[in-house]
């Protein structure tokens, strides 16, 4: 569960449908109070924090979520209309995680929620997914090909999980690019390539669930 806290209506229901479409679960609360009565009933795996809020500022509900044991450890990225650089400073040494700058993009910012639940240790759901006897368990971050274990590197099984979250759909290797190495990485479109073949090598006889989509991307069928 993600909360976003936002009280630009517009924005705030943009928020949770781009995170649902994504996966997610999302609930959008309007201010700090709405937050703090939220926070009594369920602990949410990240919370989307806009700066300028009526009534409580971002700032200000960031310091309580950091001051309080049952809340610190729940990771925040700030939302922020402001480009000023002081204000960026000013969350992460509140504590937040992360920010993003309005306006943004719905890829940038699916990026860097998934980003931080990475580097969180949450990977949003501790869900196993399955494509015959390929089965990938997401929270413990383990591949199992039958009874045998397969290792995979982080990215490789990062690109796995993608393919195996939109099975059936061909994914183009920009947005393999996108997800799986970050919208802000500067590379080429071959790294994709690459890590399909070795992920492909280390799937053995599961490594033809990964179809070529000739002049497109990958899929797993
Ligand atoms: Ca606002």
């Amino acid at each position: 569960m993600i909360y976003c806290v936002e009280d630009e209506r517009n924005i705030r229901e943009l928020l949770v449908y781009t995170l649902e479409t994504t996966g997610f679960s999302a609930k959008g609360l309007s201010d700090g109070q709405e937050l703090m009565a939220a926070l009594k009933e369920e602990r949410p795996e990240l919370i989307l924090l806009d700066i300028m809020l009526p009534g409580e500022d971002g700032y200000s509900i960031l310091e309580k979520l950091k001051a309080a044991s049952s809340t610190r450890s729940i990771p925040v990225i700030m939302v922020t209309a402001k480009e000023a650089e002081f204000e960026k400073v000013r969350a992460l040494e509140g504590g937040a995680d992360d920010y993003v700058t309005k306006p943004f993009g719905m890829m940038e910012f699916v990026a860097r929620v998934k980003a931080v639940l990475r580097r969180c240790g949450h990977t949003g759901e501790e869900k196993e997914m399955t494509c015959g006897e390929l089965c990938i368990s997401v929270g413990r971050r383990e591949v199992r090909y039958g009874d045998t274990k397969i290792d995979l590197t982080r990215k490789e099984f990062e690109l796995l999980q993608y393919l195996m979250e939109n099975k059936g759909l061909v994914m183009t290797r920009d947005q393999i690019l996108c997800h799986v190495w970050g919208y802000d990485f500067d590379g080429e479109t071959r790294t994709v390539d690459v890590h399909v073949r070795t992920l492909r090598q280390k799937l053995g006889e599961a490594g033809n669930l990964v179809e070529t989509v000739r002049g497109v991307g990958y899929r797993i069928a």
